[in-house]
C-alpha cells in the first residue's frame, strides 16, 4: 500500500492576517456577522485548496476557528457557563466572543504574563492558559458537578459539508473528550471534571454519527494529553471513552497524539479500539521502535515526521532512510507533520527581506506540506523520482551545517571555556545583601516598578514613523529621551525608591534584544497565533549568538544622569529569550541558551561598569519552559538556572541582581528559584493574594522578594488600604526586612491615567506598612 500524506491542521489566521482584521472589525462594529462569516469561509476554502495543491491527500476540516479550538469544543458540547447565557443563544457569536474576551475588552499585552483580559469587564472572559508547551493560548473550559451536555453546535459537520461542496473529502478534526475534560477547570472546589465523562460521551457519539451521516469516514480525534503523566482515573477514562466511541458504526478514528512521547501511555494508546494512531516522531523519535514492536498490524500508523513546531527545513534524505524500513514493514503508513501546523508561520515566500542564506534553511507551513509530498513520492516511487529535490535539500542542509553563521568560532571557544566558577557569584547571598545595603541605603519595604511604563499611542506612533523612515534617528532619539526624562522626574516626584527608565525604546522585551544580537532573524509576515486575534512573530535564532555592542547601557546611563536615586538596569534573561523564539534545531536548546546567557552577561557587566548598582534580569518564561513530563524537569531546570546564573554572576557582590517572574506558582520549582541565587525577585501575587508566598516561607527563601501588590492586568486602581493589607499579609509570612513593594508586572499595557494614581497609592501603602513595623 502506498504511503499517504496527511495534514493535522493548518494555520487559520490567513497569510495576510485576514482573520485578525475580520474579527477585530466585527468587534468594532465595522463588519457585520454575515461579513465575518463570509471572510471565515473564504479562509477555509483557501486553506483547503492550498493543502490540496501541495499534494496532501488527507486534508483536515474543523481545524478552523474564529478564536480557539478548545473554546469551539466547549460551545459544541454545550458547556456554556450560566453567566454568559443572558447574552444570547448558546451558539451565537455574542456568547462565543463573550466567553473569549468578556464583554468589555482592553488592549492586549505582548506576552503571556499580561494578556489583555480585563478583570473589570461586565462579564468576564473564560480563563486563558497555554496549550501544552506551546505559545498558543486556549480558553479554559469551565464545568461543575451539575453540568449537562448537549450538542450545541454542529461546526465539525458544517465544515465537513462545506469542504465537500468544494470538492474536498476532508478528515474532520475534533478535540478528544478526555483531553477536553483534563483541560477543564471545575467551578467547585474538589470536583474532578473527569467524572463528567459518562455524561459527555453521548454528545461525542451523536457528533460522530452526524459526521458519518454527512459522509465522513475518518475522523481525527486529538488527544495530546496522552503524552502527559496520567493518573489511573485518566487512563481509565481513555478506556471508557474510546470503547464508547468505537461503537459508532463506520467512523474510523485517527487518534492523534503530539508534543511528546506516549511513553508509559504507549500500551494504553495501543489498546484503545481505534483505526489509526498518530505519533510525534520529531519530539520523540525514540518511541518508534517500541511502537513498531507493539502496534497491531492493522493499525494505521501516522508518522509525524515533519516538525510542526519549528521553522527548519527537514532533512529529506535522512527521513527517507530512517522510515523506509517502517514503510516496507507495514501494511499501511501515513506521514504527516508532527502536530497541527497552527504553530508555524504560513508561507516563507512572503519573506522578501530575510538573508537568502537563512531562507535556504527554512520551511513554513506551506513548504512543510511540500516536503511531505516529496517524501511520499520518494517512499512510493523510489528516491530517483525526487532526485532534484533531494539534491537541493542536501545542499541546503550541508550549507547550513558549514555556515559561519551557525559556527562562530569565538562564541564556541567561549562556551567551551565556561567553568563552574562562571555561574557563581563571588560571595554568598547574606554577605552580598549586607554590602548592597551599605551602598544603596534604601528604606525598609523599598518601592520600585518592574520596568516598563505605558507604551502610549504616541510612543507607538513615533516608533512606527521611525521604522518607516518618516522620523529621523535623531528626532526619534530626542522623543525617547523626553519620555524617559518625564518618567524619571515623575518617579522622583511620587517618591519611588528604585527607579526605572521606562523601556520606551523597546518594541518588545525579546525582539529588542534579538535585533541587537547576532544569530537572530526577524520576519516580515511570519505571524503565528498566540491567542484569539493576537498574533506574534517570534524571532528566529538561526546562528551562534553574540553581542557585538552594548544594547541598553546608553539608555540606562541617560536615565541615571537625571537622578540621584538608583535606576535599575533592565534586561531580558536568556531562558525567556530562548522560550519566545524559534530556536535552531541543530544543537540542544541548552547550548543555544548558554550562548544567549553569555551575551546577556556581557551586558550585565557593561551596565555595572557604567555605574549601575541594580540590574534586573527578567525571566518571565522560565516556568513555562518546564517540560510536559515531570521526569524531564530536573534536566531543564538545571540548564535554565545555570543560564541565568551565567548571565548574572559576572558582577561584584555590591551589585544587586534582581529577577522578575510573571506568575505566582512556585511550589514545584521553589528549589530551582532559590538556586538562581538572585538578590531580589519580584513575582505576581496581587490577584491570588499573599498565600502564594507560603512556598517561599516554607522553603525559607533567603533573598529579597517583591510580591506584586498592584494587579496590572486590570485598569482598576488599587486603594492604599488594599495594598497595605496585602503587604501586611506578606509580612505575616516573611520577615519584612526581606520584602519589596512593586506591581505584578511591567506597566506597558496600561494607561498613564491608571498607572499614576495606582503607583501613588502604592507608595502610600508602603509608608503605612513601614509605620507598622
Ligand atoms: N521589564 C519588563 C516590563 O516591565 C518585564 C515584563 C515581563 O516580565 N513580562 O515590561
Ligand atoms: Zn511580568
Amino acid at each position: 500500500m502506498p504511503v499517504t500524506t496527511a495534514s493535522l491542521g493548518f494555520p487559520r489566521i490567513g497569510a495576510h492576517r485576514e482573520l485578525k482584521f475580520a474579527t477585530e472589525a466585527f468587534w468594532a462594529g465595522k463588519l457585520d456577522e454575515a461579513g465575518l462569516l463570509e471572510k471565515a469561509r473564504a479562509l477555509r476554502a483557501a486553506n483547503w485548496k492550498r493543502q490540496k495543491d501541495a499534494g496532501i491527500e488527507v486534508i483536515p476540516s474543523n481545524d478552523f476557528s474564529l478564536y480557539d479550538q478548545v473554546l469551539d469544543t466547549s460551545v459544541m458540547v454545550g458547556a456554556v457557563p450560566q453567566h454568559y447565557r443572558h447574552l444570547g443563544a448558546a451558539d451565537s457569536l455574542e456568547v462565543y466572543f463573550a466567553m473569549a474576551r468578556g464583554t468589555r475588552s482592553e488592549p492586549a499585552a505582548d506576552h503571556g504574563c499580561a494578556h489583555g483580559h480585563d478583570s473589570g469587564a461586565d462579564v468576564r472572559a473564560l480563563e486563558m492558559t497555554k496549550w501544552f508547551d506551546t505559545n498558543y493560548h486556549y480558553m479554559v473550559p469551565e464545568v461543575g458537578p451539575d453540568q449537562a451536555f448537549a450538542l450545541g453546535t454542529r461546526k465539525p459537520v458544517d465544515h465537513f459539508v462545506e469542504a465537500l461542496a468544494l470538492g474536498h473529502h476532508t478528515r474532520p478534526v475534533i478535540l478528544g473528550p478526555v483531553t477536553w475534560l483534563l483541560l477543564a477547570k471545575s467551578t467547585v472546589d474538589g470536583f474532578d471534571p473527569l467524572t463528567l465523562l459518562p455524561r459527555l460521551l453521548p454528545v461525542y457519539i451523536e457528533l460522530l454519527q452526524r459526521l458519518v451521516a454527512a459522509g465522513a469516514d475518518w475522523v481525527q480525534v486529538d488527544e495530546p494529553a496522552l503524552v502527559l503523566d496520567l493518573g489511573d482515573e485518566a487512563r481509565e477514562a481513555y478506556r471508557v471513552a474510546y470503547r464508547a466511541l468505537a461503537g459508532v458504526a463506520d467512523a474510523k478514528l485517527m487518534l492523534a497524539t503530539y508534543f511528546g512521547a506516549l511513553g508509559d501511555n504507549l500500551g494504553l494508546a495501543l489498546d484503545l479500539p481505534v483505526a489509526g494512531l498518530h505519533v510525534d516522531l520529531v519530539r520523540a523519535p525514540e518511541q518508534l521502535a517500541q511502537l513498531l514492536d507493539k502496534a497491531p498490524a492493522d493499525l494505521l500508523l501516522s508518522l509525524g515526521v515533519i516538525d510542526g513546531r519549528n521553522v527548519w527545513k527537514a532533512d529529506l534524505a535522512g527521513l527517507l532512510g530512517r522510515y523506509e524500513p517502517v514503510v516496507r514493514g507495514r501494511a499501511a503508513v501515513q506521514i504527516a507533520p508532527s502536530c497541527s501546523l497552527l504553530h508555524t508561520p504560513i508561507d516563507l515566500a512572503l519573506e522578501s527581506e530575510l538573508d537568502p542564506q537563512v531562507v535556504e534553511w527554512l520551511s513554513f507551513a506551506v513548504q512543510k506540506l511540500g516536503e511531505l509530498h516529496v517524501l511520499a513520492l520518494g517512499f512510493n516511487h523510489g528516491p530517483r523520482v525526487i532526485a532534484d529535490e533531494l539534491a537541493a535539500n542536501e545542499i541546503a542542509i550541508a550549507r547550513r551545517r558549514a555556515s559561519s553563521l551557525t559556527n562562530n568560532a569565538a562564541v564556541r571557544a567561549r562556551v567551551g571555556a565556561i567553568t563552574e566558577k562562571d555561574s557563581r557569584r563571588g560571595e554568598g547571598l547574606a554577605q552580598r545583601i549586607a554590602r548592597q545595603e551599605g551602598i544603596l541605603n534604601l528604606p525598609p519595604l523599598p518601592t520600585t516598578t518592574i520596568g516598563s511604563f505605558p507604551q502610549t499611542g504616541e510612543v507607538r506612533k513615533a516608533r512606527a514613523a521611525h521604522g518607516k523612515g518618516a522620523l529621523g534617528g535623531a528626532d526619534y532619539d530626542r522623543f525617547l529621551r523626553e519620555e524617559t526624562e518625564r518618567a524619571i522626574r515623575w518617579q522622583e516626584e511620587i517618591g519611588l525608591d528604585v527607579l526605572v527608565h521606562g523601556e520606551f525604546e523597546r518594541n518588545d522585551m525579546v525582539q529588542y534584544f534579538g535585533e541587537q544580537l547576532s544569530g537572530f532573524a526577524f520576519t516580515k509576515a511570519a505571524w503565528v497565533q498566540s491567542y484569539g486575534s493576537r498574533y506574534v512573530r517570534p524571532p528566529i535564532i538561526y546562528g551562534d549568538v553574540a553581542r557585538p555592542a552594548p544594547m541598553t547601557v546608553s539608555w540606562w546611563d541617560y536615565a541615571q544622569s537625571l537622578t540621584g536615586k538608583p535606576v535599575k538596569g533592565m534586561l531580558t534573561g536568556p531562558v525567556t529569550i530562548l522560550q519566545w523564539s524559534f530556536v535552531r534545531d541543530d544543537q540542544p536548546r541548552r547550548d543555544t541558551c548558554r550562548q544567549i546567557a553569555l551575551a546577556i552577561r556581557d551586558e550585565v557587566n557593561d551596565l555595572e561598569a557604567a555605574g549601575a548598582r541594580i540590574i534586573q534580569i527578567d525571566e518571565a518564561a522560565l516556568r513555562e519552559g518546564l517540560p510536559l513530563r515531570q521526569a524531564d524537569w530536573p534536566a531543564y531546570l538545571d540548564w535554565a538556572v545555570e543560564a541565568f546564573r551565567l548571565a548574572a554572576s559576572g558582577v561584584a557582590s555590591e551589585t544587586q541582581i534582581h529577577t522578575h517572574m510573571c506568575y505566582s506558582e512556585f511550589n514545584e520549582i521553589i528549589a530551582a528559584i532559590g538556586a538562581m541565587d538572585a538578590d531580589v525577585i519580584s513575582i505576581e501575587t496581587a490577584r491570588s493574594r499573599m498565600e502564594l508566598l507560603d512556598a517561599f516561607a516554607t522553603y525559607q527563601y533567603p533573598g529579597d522578594i517583591g510580591p506584586g501588590v498592584y494587579d496590572i492586568h486590570s485598569p482598576r486602581i488599587p486603594t492604599v488600604d488594599e495594598m497595605a493589607g496585602l503587604l501586611a499579609g506578606a509580612s505575616e509570612r516573611l520577615p519584612a526586612a526581606q520584602l519589596w513593594v512593586n506591581p505584578d508586572c511591567g506597566l506597558k499595557t496600561r494607561k498613564w491615567e491608571d498607572v499614576k494614581p495606582a503607583l501613588v497609592n502604592m507608595v502610600a501603602a508602603a509608608k503605612v506598612a513601614r509605620a507598622g513595623l
